[in-house]
């Protein structure tokens, strides 16, 4: 029932183990930055070591370092149209002022709960669910494609209330196309609904988003490869022409730890190897991509704060009524409501957690540190 791919968790209740511990660390330019955007002594006092590796900066230098930011681009990577929450407490964290552009990969067409005798029971409009619109025919139809990014772009609006960085500005739609890149092939999609190399596109002043139509279940790593710099390849046009800074891929797969909740959908997989692959397209943020907080790889976790989550996840205690964006906007998507808690836990079933663990690849080519 997660992530409503149609892929069912395993659900083995395992005895968890011990929450490793986070090694200390970002990589080195990323502290000072979000220290200054925030410009709050309390977290200052509460830095990590690594910070006080780098001593204080002088404030010209930490003010330089931040029109900088400002002046380069992030990507956000979402598979499905629902996944963001598996990564978004990295949207505040990492390269905040950066102009975001929010990616879904697919329209997520391939969804069960579009068949009509399955969103009956689903949708909870009385709980304060948002109906999908249009109103979906069925799994792959052009009407389930329109509504989940009718729905992407509802969470959106709702997240922007507490995570600044989503806010874009004012936007109007439009569709363009990407492609082709070099080297790479085009892509393919049996059930596109605008085509697998168009995007819907809402751009604004501080951020976009692009809905890309690559297939819902067919997603290959070389097609993702493929967005990525088709994505690229449209600033000085249709995006701002500004330097990429960093990756967040909120694409959770767990395949090897019990306690955590299991996924290894395809088209997640697919997108944590090509975002990986190309970290040497990032500058000096490299790239990070969300895992189990128990993943040996695992280098960093975010935590959003409790009223931020509950503007994000919230579910009122006494009559269940959805609160929070992600519930309003895709509560149609799962029977129930999502399951909420801090970690992406197996016995739970969470997984949009309220803390989000990520796995950090450095631009080898870039002057970075990767985390100690
Ligand atoms: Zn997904």
């Amino acid at each position: 029932m997660i992530c409503a791919d149609g892929v069912s968790p395993l659900g083995t209740v395992a005895t968890l183990p011990s929450m490793r511990s986070q090694r200390g660390g970002f990589p080195w330019r990323t502290v000072p930055v979000a220290l200054a955007v925030m410009i709050s002594l309390v977290a200052l006092a509460s830095a990590p070591a690594a910070h006080a590796q780098t001593g204080a900066e002088p404030q010209a230098e930490m003010e330089a370092e931040m029109q900088a930011e400002a002046k380069s681009m992030r990507l956000f990577i979402s598979p499905h149209p629902d996944d963001e929450m598996e990564g978004w407490a990295a949207v505040d964290e990492v390269r905040p002022s950066a102009y975001t552009v929010f990616i879904t990969l697919t329209h997520g067409e391939a969804t069960g709960y579009c068949q009509p005798a399955v969103l009956a029971v689903s949708l909870q409009a009385d709980l304060g669910e948002r109906p999908p619109n249009p109103t979906p025919a069925g799994k792959f139809s052009p009407t389930c494609a329109q509504a989940r990014i009718d729905s992407w772009l509802a969470f959106h609006d709702g997240a922007a209330a507490v995570t600044s960085s989503a806010k874009i500005g004012a936007a109007a739609g439009t569709t363009l196309t990407l492609g082709p890149v070099p080297g790479l092939p085009q892509p393919t999609n049996p059930h596109a609904s605008i085509g697998a190399t168009r995007a819907q596109a809402w751009i604004g002043p501080r951020g976009a988003r692009l809905a890309l139509d690559l297939g819902d279940g067919n997603l290959t790593t070389a097609e993702v490869q493929w967005a990525i710099k088709a994505v690229l390849a449209l600033r000085g046009g249709a995006l701002p022409n500004l330097p990429l800074s960093t990756m967040i891929a909120a694409s959770y797969v767990n395949k090897a730890d019990d306690g955590a909740i299991p996924y290894a959908h395809p088209d997640h997989i697919a997108e944590t190897d090509a975002v990986k692959s190309l970290a040497g397209l990032a500058g000096d943020g490299g790239v990070w991509i969300a895992t189990s907080p128990y993943d040996d790889r695992a280098d960093e976790a975010f935590t959003l704060s409790k009223s931020d989550y509950k503007v994000l996840m919230g579910v009122s205690s006494t009559l269940q009524k959805r609160k929070g964006a992600h519930q309003v906007a895709f509560g149609w998507l799962t029977r129930g409501y999502w399951p909420t808690g801090k970690l992406p836990l197996a016995e739970t079933e969470v997984i949009f957690p309220r803390q989000a663990t990520f796995r950090y690849v450095s631009n080898p080519g870039s002057a970075g540190q990767p985390p100690a």
